[in-house]
């Protein structure tokens, strides 16, 4: 399956233009594909996506563990693991930087686009301060004195509200809560300024109360910085109040687009139904027991036939397992978002016709 949501004028199956048209474009993926080569055989990680991110835009990129979601952005930033090959293009204003050499790309790592992960343990050195961690971004990517760094860093550990940052900066991770190094760890992502951050499940670790804050803090430096921000996450309710528009992906493939209210009040694809649906709400009863989508994530190395997510669709029938769908626009898109998704039914809730077609299948399946 391909997947592009792109600025080509033309609509066609499987292209749909995006909001970037009105801004500028800062990056363009086009027809990524991630492989992993294992003992066991060839990982799909993800297979042939196309995505512009305009100036200033929030994409929330929705999808259970193995949808591909973050091997999609490891690809753009040349973080794959050994094993791992990524094809395609990818372009940042302009220019290619998929398979650039490392010496290269760190020409646009940190200064241009920045990424910050789930653990900020991962990111930060745990024997070196703060300080030198953060003085030595801006003395590398931007020929600042040390002294200069220190101002700029402080600044920036005020910036996303570190109490007491003058003095706080000298300390170690091991000194901070979780909450404090995933502030620490966005402070460094926007030190240079990027045009670009992507935040790979940036509050999972952290509980409800610090995970608000940060997702506010977020809020507040795209509005200072018109920073594009890409949030990965596989909790559509962390995305609610910060994307623009939200892509949700099933092994390695997109399988619906849109504007994040579309995407909340009307799911059109099974499976963002589904995730809407195992959501807790406040006006649900507590004892109950929250729906789930049934079944597991498939194997990458062995995908089923026809549509990947047919084994696990409530509503898939003959067509489903024959013939894998497409991409393609489905409806007027709000905030002038298109929407699009990749299924064979018309509309959700169903209409007439597809409920006739499944119920036939059934009861043809059910004579045989
Ligand atoms: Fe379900 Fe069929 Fe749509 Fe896939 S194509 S999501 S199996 S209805």
């Amino acid at each position: 399956m391909t997947a592009t949501l792109v600025t080509t004028p033309t609509p066609t199956t499987g292209t749909v233009a995006s909001p970037a048209t009105q801004a500028e474009t800062i990056l363009s993926i086009r027809n990524l594909v991630t492989r992993f080569k294992t003992g066991d055989g060839v990982v799909a990680a993800v297979n042939g996506i196309s995505l512009d991110i305009a100036a200033g835009e929030t994409i929330g990129v929705v999808g259970e563990s193995g949808s591909g979601k973050s091997q999609l952005f490891m690809s753009v930033m040349g973080l794959l693991a050994s094993n791992g090959r990524a094809t395609g293009s990818v372009k940042y204003r302009g220019q290619e930087i998929l398979g650039l050499a490392p010496a290269k790309l760190n020409r646009f790592r940190g200064s241009k686009m920045s990424m910050i992960f789930q653990d900020p343990m991962t990111s930060l050195n745990p024997y070196l301060t703060i300080a030198r961690q953060m003085t030595e971004v801006l003395v590398q990517h931007k020929g600042m004195s040390q002294s200069q760094a220190l101002k700029r860093s402080i600044e920036m550990l005020d910036l996303v509200r570190i109490p007491e940052a003058k003095r706080r900066i000298g300390m170690y991770p091991h000194e901070f809560s979780g909450g404090m190094r995933q502030r620490v760890m966005i402070a460094m992502a926007l030190l240079c300024q990027p045009d670009l951050l992507i935040a790979d499940e940036p509050t999972t670790a952290l509980d409800v109360t610090v995970q608000a804050q940060i997702l506010d803090l977020m809020r507040d430096l795209k509005r200072e910085f018109n920073t594009s921000i890409v949030l990965i996450t596989h909790d559509l309710g962390v995305i609610a109040g910060l994307a623009d528009r939200v892509m949700v992906m099933y092994a390695g493939n997109v399988v619906e687009t849109g504007a994040v209210r579309d995407i909340f009040y009307s799911p059109q694809h099974p499976y963002t139904e589904g995730l809407l649906q195992s959501m807790p709400r406040l006006n649900s009863d507590r004892h109950a027991e929250l729906p789930s989508i049934g079944g597991q994530p498939p194997n990458l190395q062995d995908l089923p036939p026809g549509c990947n997510f047919q084994p696990r669709c409530r509503y898939a029938h003959a067509r489903c397992l024959a013939e894998e769908p497409a991409l393609r626009p489905c409806g007027e898109g709000s905030a002038g978002v298109p929407r699009a998704k990749a299924c064979h039914l018309a509309q959700l809730p169903l209409t007439e016709a597809d409920r006739a077609v499944i119920e036939a299948d059934r009861a043809a399946r059910t004579r045989h």
